[in-house]
């Protein structure tokens, strides 16, 4: 290890030469207070930013043992410390000077979400931060003062008002990392309540706008309010007892009239998934881990996939067994999300009439008299629902304005008026009473079969010209993996491109258990098993700081897009 006076020498020595000279700073230096670890340094300074660390020993970063005592906290304040090394640069770090990136301070930037990141880590030792700075230059000559000011001036300002206890608002560091804790608690208490979701008394759902992912202020958004019939209470381990609306296992549908709020409230759920900041508004707004949001995705493309359950008898005698295209309908894109989702293990179905294909949601009376079911391959969803819960038991929560037939097949109905829920089951039970739907059922006594399907490794190809490996996060939505682009537009979970960057990686990663015939589960699986052994660093020979943990059921998603898949198909599970 180097002093910190080396650095500065090395970086007097290089002023005013070309950028290349910077390379003599990759090393590892003694800052007393903290380890700096300069490991890879920028080509030039518009190339992306140099990648640096910080760790600052547990003697002088002070933190309290019973702060990361569970695995929520330990995430929580992974998380919070991040939030203030942001602030910190944006107070101490002057920013951008000189060409290109020249003089960003700058660490993976989180959401609403508390996502277990790789920005900061602690250990029992010490606290790591990982960030990035653009190496500051006119043109491509060394700034070497600049970069001096850096790292001697702004950096140990940033690393001293973030990393170090005694500087933090304890009160704010407990809130955090208190509100992940019974976020968790909470989530994991759904099951054994008979719950698939719960959403607090009081909850904000709403946001700020459609792009800004903050919460409705207060005086403007109509606070959640449990309908006494749904309403339950939960003990959490800090926060003691919060009342809300439980939603029940089976199938629940939420009415009401356009404008009132009922795909604000499915979306709330979606992200249920995950926990949320103090202040989000959706802190106790919690879902089944196991929860996916299904959508149709017109044009995605389809390996092997047996959507019988949904469709058979294609035009033609096309196989829906093991059906593939590369450019699926609307309908076969839904039905196929769906089998997907179930192959991968998913609990909870969400489902929006306004992201859904009407004729995959329900085929009425006059229809099946026009049409008649020999002539029609697709047995709508309002057919397969109760089957899904009674064989599978997994639940589905549906967002219908449109269609009544739907009551015969609900447990609970939840009509959003005003944005306030009410429960009307009984009075849905009611009217499916006095007019009853005189459709036909279709689609036989079970919901048929889910298929496992094998991922074949050689269809798996990261390599890029002369780059053997090529993957990179194209924003949320998109990885280029070598040469092709998965587009995971309809993903909609996904919160934060880190995330995205991580699945990236872990798709190659995953490669390594692409033998022996694993199923997809079981190798989606394998992956998240080592992460929670290792963390997700595991998924890289060196450190990075802007990975985000993802769920499995969002990394077999990406599997699923990857239009070169190909798979082998293996006996059932069920
Ligand atoms: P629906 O799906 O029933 O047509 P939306 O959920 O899209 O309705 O909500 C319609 C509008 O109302 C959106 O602009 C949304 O932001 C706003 N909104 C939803 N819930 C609330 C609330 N609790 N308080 C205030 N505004 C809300
Ligand atoms: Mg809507």
């Amino acid at each position: 290890m180097q002093s910190a006076e080396d650095l500065r020498k090395i970086l007097r020595r290089i002023d005013g030469r070309g950028y290349k000279a910077y390379q003599d700073t990759e090393s590892i230096y003694d800052f007393r207070e903290y380890t700096l670890f300069v490991d890879h340094v920028q080509g030039d300074p518009f190339a992306s930013p140099s990648r640096v660390r910080v760790q600052v020993p547990q003697k002088v970063a002070g933190f309290p043992k019973d702060i990361c005592h569970s695995r929520s906290r330990e995430i929580a304040l992974r998380d919070f410390l991040t939030r203030r090394f942001v602030d910190a640069s944006r107070r101490f770090c002057r920013g951008n000077r000189g060409t290109g990136n020249s003089g960003i301070i700058s660490i993976d930037r989180p959401g609403q979400e508390i996502l277990e990141r790789t920005s900061v880590l602690v250990t029992e030792l010490y606290v790591e931060a990982r960030f990035v700075m653009g190496l500051p230059a006119f043109g491509r000559t060394v700034a070497g003062k600049h970069a001096e000011a850096m790292f001697f001036d702004e950096l140990p300002q940033i690393v001293r008002s973030s990393l170090l206890y005694m500087n933090l608002d304890a009160k704010a560091l407990y809130k955090h990392i208190e509100v992940a804790e019974d976020a968790d608690s909470l989530r994991e208490q759904l099951d054994k309540l008979g719950l698939v979701a719960f959403v607090a008394d009081g909850a904000v759902l709403t946001r700020a706008s459609g792009v800004d992912p903050r919460p409705l202020s207060r005086s403007l958004a109509v606070l959640f309010e449990a309908p006494e019939s749904l309403r339950v209470q939960v003990v959490v381990p800090n926060r003691g007892s919060i009342t809300g609306m439980g939603i029940p296992k089976g199938v629940t549908l939420i009415v009401g009239g356009g404008y009132h709020g009922k795909s604000t409230l499915l979306k709330a759920l979606e992200l249920g998934a995950y926990n949320h900041i103090p202040g989000d508004g959706r802190e106790f707004t919690v879902t089944n881990l196991h929860t996916l949001k299904i959508r149709a995705e017109d044009g995605r493309r389809i390996e092997k996939v047996d959507i019988s359950p949904f469709i058979a008898n294609l035009p033609f005698g096309q196989d829906t067994g093991a059906f593939s295209t590369d450019d699926a309908s609307g309908s076969t894109s839904q039905a196929a999300n769906i089998i997907e989702s179930l192959e991968l293990g998913a609990q909870v179905l969400l489902i929006d009439e306004d992201t859904s294909a009407t004729n995959f949601m329900i085929r009425d009376h006059r229809m099946q008299e026009l049409v008649s079911k020999d002539k029609e391959p697709i047995t709508p969803f309002i057919d397969k629902v109760r089957q899904l819960q009674r064989e599978l038991g997994v639940s589905t929560i549906l967002v219908i304005g449109g269609s009544g037939d739907y009551f015969d097949v609900a447990d609970c109905v939840v009509c959003m008026v005003e944005y306030k829920p009410y429960d009307v089951t009984e009075q849905s039970r009611a009217i499916a009473e006095k007019y009853r739907a005189e459709r036909r059922p279709e689609g036989g006594e079970h919901f048929g079969t889910i298929s496992k399907r094998v991922p074949l490794a050689h269809s798996f190809d990261p390599s890029r010209g002369r780059r053997e490996v090529k993957i990179s996060a194209k924003g949320l939505q998109s990885i280029a993996f070598g040469t092709q682009t998965i587009d995971l537009g309809a993903v909609e979970q996904l919160v934060d491109a880190s995330q995205t960057r991580a699945i990236g990686d872990a798709i190659y990663y995953a490669t390594r258990y692409m033998n022996g015939g694993k199923t997809l589960r079981q190798i989606v699986d394998a992956v998240l098993q080592d992460i929670m052994a290792k963390g997700v660093d595991v998924l890289s020979p060196r450190p990075v700081g802007d990975y985000a943990a993802f769920r499995g059921l969002e990394l077999g998603a990406a599997v699923n897009r990857l239009r070169t898949l190909e798979v082998r198909k293996k006996g059932q599970i069920i």
